[in-house]
């Protein structure tokens, strides 16, 4: 185990670094349920988004019939497509969100992979792209929160290396 703000080996029960006095076991475990409450939150905030999508797909479809069946076919094509662009956009959302919802008990029982998932942009910013596209309004929000839960892991990421370190080795 290591003091997360020096580095120093620190021993497991030591409420406190020898070498400069930083908390050490309940900061690290504060930090790590603060991550874990961020990650399921935002996999509420997904969970609702594909649900509104789902509800508006179904809606959208409807109308579709609706003017497939006074001939309308233009409109009713158009309408189509809405619906598998929401209904895929739900689909990944759902995904997404059932995904975080493993996270945020996962990094509660062994902290590992938190900074390789968050220090790159790049998912995120896909993410994003893809809901801006595909999702209504819930969606992006959904999504920033997702750089919020970034910020927050940078900002600590010497505290939570040092929790991935001490952490045992994936079976
Ligand atoms: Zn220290």
């Amino acid at each position: 185990m290591f003091c997360a703000n020096c580095g120093t080996p620190a021993s497991d029960d030591a409420p406190f670094c020898w070498q400069c006095g930083h908390r050490i076991a309940v900061q690290s475990k504060r930090l790590i349920q603060i991550l874990s409450q961020k990650i399921r939150t935002q996999a509420v905030l997904l969970t609702i988004t594909a649900c509104v999508q789902s509800l508006l797909a179904l809606f959208l479809f409807c109308l579709a019939l609706f003017f497939a069946g006074s001939a309308k076919l233009n409109i009713a094509a158009s309408y189509f497509c809405i619906v598998v662009l929401l209904a895929v956009g739900a689909f990944a959302n759902f995904a997404y969100a059932s995904h975080l919802f493993m996270r945020s008990g996962q990094i509660l029982l062994r902290p590992i992979g938190i900074i390789s998932e968050y220090q790159p942009t790049g998912t995120l910013i896909n993410l994003l792209a893809f809901n801006l596209l595909l999702g209504c309004l819930l969606g992006p929000i959904g999504m920033i929160y997702g750089f919020g839960v970034r910020r927050y892991v940078i900002a600590h990421i010497h505290e939570f290396d040092a929790l991935e370190r001490q952490s045992p080795p994936t079976s």
